[in-house]
């Protein structure tokens, strides 16, 4: 892609828990029945059998949550995109006649993405988490898979439960009939380890891109990760344990790294001293 001019001044790392704080259930890319009865397992390492929460299936709902918001803004007139809010037809996507932001079919999901370079650097969604496609613009965000902590890790080698059978009844509209499933879902109270790492590519954009980080995450505090969410499951919240700025002569041993954050804190808490926390130009 040409008028690619990629630099980095640093990156800003977030780790700490994510509690899973009603029952989580992110299911196997196969759901075949493996255990008795089960029919809908967890997604588990292959190395250790316990359940994490893949980096991709965080990014994706954040993702999602923040086109959500980007869109009503748009609609609302707070921010300036060359889109119309709304979705396009998955037939005007075809014939290529689309300017509203939902603008790409995934099957029969709309989803929204820049397909140029200029437009997605001023996209909040984008900018943050990248578009495939025409303008394949990087995402400024890492996400990594998200292990159970270790304590949890300890517990389950103590012989306690980390994943539970549910069974859910289903009624079918037509027939009347009820369809039970049993899914397996992580026992509400686990908590997972996260890292977010966000790198800090443009000076003029980080203090957007970190805020509106935070928005996905808090957004996603109040929605749910994973399936069965109208049921209930899949209630999260974040502890943020650590932030820490490590600036270029970090990685090339000239400098340390800056450590922003070193107290468990809400989502909300960082929000509300963003401007202390994160004091980091004149770099
Ligand atoms: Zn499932
Ligand atoms: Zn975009």
């Amino acid at each position: 892609m040409s008028g690619m001019n990629r630099r980095i001044y640093g990156k800003v790392i977030l780790t700490g828990k994510i509690k899973a704080v009603t029952g989580l259930h992110i299911g196997a890319q196969k759901e075949v029945s493996e255990i008795g009865g089960i029919d809908n397992p967890v997604i588990k390492n292959p190395v250790t059998g316990l359940p994490y929460i893949p980096g991709s299936s965080l990014k994706g709902k954040m993702r999602g949550l923040l086109e959500i918001l980007t869109n009503t803004r748009l609609e609302k007139g707070e921010i300036n995109l060359p889109y119309e809010p709304g979705y396009c037809t998955v037939k005007e996507i075809k014939d290529k006649k689309c300017r509203r932001f939902f603008n790409k079919a995934v099957g029969k999901v709309v989803i929204h993405v820049c397909n140029d370079h200029n437009t997605a650097i001023n996209c909040p969604v984008c900018r943050l988490f990248g578009a495939s496609g025409n303008s394949n613009f990087p995402s400024g965000l890492i996400v990594r898979d998200a292990e159970l902590t270790k304590e949890w890790e300890n517990r389950w080698r103590d012989g306690e439960q980390i994943t539970e059978a549910k069974t859910e009844v289903a009624i079918d509209r037509v027939t009347s009939a009820a369809n039970p499933r049993t899914n397996e879902r992580v026992v509400a109270g686990a908590e997972f380890h996260f890292e977010i790492i966000y790198n800090v590519e443009d000076l003029t954009q980080w203090e957007d891109d970190l805020r509106n980080l935070l928005t996905a995450m808090k957004l996603l505090e109040d929605s749910y990760l994973g399936g069965s969410g109208s049921r209930g499951y899949g209630k999260v919240e974040f502890t943020i344990e650590s932030i820490t700025f490590r600036p270029l002569g970090y990685y090339t041993g000239e400098e340390g790294e800056r450590v922003l954050l070193k107290m468990p804190t809400k989502v909300e808490g960082v929000r509300e001293s963003f401007d202390e926390v994160f004091k980091i130009e004149g770099g």
